[in-house]
């Protein structure tokens, strides 16, 4: 067995059951193999059995009483997983489905995100199983309140650097942030990204892993001699990556022709129109299908994952991991799509790749396509720390530099191992190496 398949083995014996994890970690593993073959110091080091445990994983209750004064119980998370180039950095996702396993191939891959970026930033991840969905202000304020309670004795500015995922926005953040500052007597603005802008948020934050994914694609694709411009694209999800990137993908005159939530999907053949998505997503918080009530003429299907059967040119995954399977994949690929590009985290399986890249289907994995939501968290942090604030131009500029950089270095360090074209390993590659090199600098 070779070294990158023991440290599998170990990881699959060590952490039962957490599936997602264990998906996470063999891509990055596989990709490897070439790299650790160059590089026998990291075998001798035990560089990958360390960087695939976590540094730190802190669970925690979360109690809370609803509007009726019952009391409710959710699980509380924080995976510290790598600082090896800076502070711990990732977002929490509040939603039922989180678990450990969750929590952790989240977290695994932000540390290879974070450092695509080339920003100096750690790896890290948390969430609760709590649902925001229906509940009331007062209630969502309550558990982040809690939440943070908890939190607090284990996050800073120069330690680890929360933000939002799904389920977390701008609210919530508000929330948390104002219970940090309470709990430490402080003003610590850097302690959290995503923040409003009148308490030292970035312009630009909100709509930036949107943008930035529609920033990398044009890349991608104008590197292949294609033009996004014209082009029928597919957006699943409604959120906020979602919209910024149907907002940007028309700007480049892309035409979306559908979005989605959780409970089913709109087709609408003339063009989404994105100011009735944002006023039910951002304003009312109502689901996709009231888009009906603004234009009767499209079409709503209550099965969400049917938006994958649509012919397209281009498809966004930007609503969860493992919402393309092999089965949708193929579909895609017979409907003639020539380019995915992940928004969301993870959102393919191992096997939708596959096919993607047997295919040549020009892919845009998750890790770099969806960097610049944490890349300007990271710009953030940086105007927190200088105690001033950029405009929205200087910051979209920043972004736009980053995503093109993430681009040409995945697909060189892609073709420096002889697997040109293969962005999955030239992004896993690329992420790996700064994070090795720190790590071997800082001793066992
Ligand atoms: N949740 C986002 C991600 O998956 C952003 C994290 C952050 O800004 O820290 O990268």
């Amino acid at each position: 067995m070779s070294y990158v398949q023991e440290v599998f083995e170990t990881v699959k014996k060590r952490n039962p059951g957490e599936a997602e994890f264990h998906q996470a970690v063999e891509e990055v593993l596989e990709s490897l193999a070439p790299v650790i073959e160059r590089h026998p110091e990291y075998a001798e080091t035990g560089l990958l059995e360390r960087i695939v445990e976590p540094e730190r994983q802190i669970l925690f209750r979360v109690p809370w009483e609803d509007d009726q004064g019952k009391i409710h119980v959710n699980r509380g998370f924080r995976v510290q997983f790598n600082s090896a180039i800076g502070p711990y950095k990732g977002g929490l996702r509040f939603h039922p489905s989180v678990n450990l396993g969750i929590i952790k191939f989240l977290g695994f891959e932000q540390i290879f995100k974070n450092s695509l970026t080339g920003l100096p930033i750690g790896g890290g991840k948390g969430g609760s199983d709590f649902d925001p969905k229906g509940k009331s202000d007062r209630e969502v304020m309550r558990f982040c309140q809690s939440f943070m309670h908890e939190l607090s004795h284990h996050i800073g500015p120069d330690i680890d650097v929360p933000a939002g995922d799904i389920g977390v926005g701008g609210r919530e953040i508000g929330f948390l942030y104002g219970q940090y500052k309470r709990i430490k007597n402080a003003t610590e603005a850097g302690v959290l990204t995503g923040k409003g802008i009148p308490y030292g948020g970035s312009l630009a934050r909100t709509e930036a892993t949107g943008y930035g994914l529609v920033y990398f694609l044009k890349e991608m694709l104008e590197d292949h001699g294609h033009e996004l411009a014209g082009k029928t694209v597919l957006i699943s999800g409604s959120g906020n990556v979602s919209i910024y990137a149907c907002q940007k993908c028309q700007a480049y005159g892309a035409k979306v022709v559908a979005m989605s939530d959780s409970n089913g999907y709109i087709y609408d053949k003339n063009g989404i129109d994105l100011k009735v998505i944002q006023q039910l997503k951002e304003v009312e918080r109502k689901r996709i299908k009231e888009y009906l009530n603004y234009h009767p003429e499209a079409e709503y299907s209550e099965n969400y994952r049917g938006i994958w059967n649509i012919k397209c040119d281009i498809a966004l995954p930007c609503a969860t991991q493992n919402e393309i399977n092999d089965k949708e994949a193929a579909t895609l690929i017979e409907n003639g799509v020539m380019a995915v590009a992940e928004g969301a985290n993870m959102p393919s399986t191992s096997e939708a790749i596959k096919l993607y890249q047997d295919h040549k289907i020009l892919f845009g994995p998750a890790k770099a396509a969806n960097a610049g939501g944490v890349a300007t968290s990271a710009l953030e942090m940086c105007q927190n720390s200088m105690r001033l604030a950029w405009s929205f131009e200087e910051v979209d500029q920043k972004l736009h530099g980053i995503m093109v950089n993430i681009y040409r270095s995945i697909k060189d360090a892609a073709k420096e191992y002889g697997m040109e074209g293969n962005y999955v390993a030239g992004a896993n590659i690329a992420g790996f190496q700064k994070v090795a090199a720190s790590m071997m600098a800082h001793g066992i």
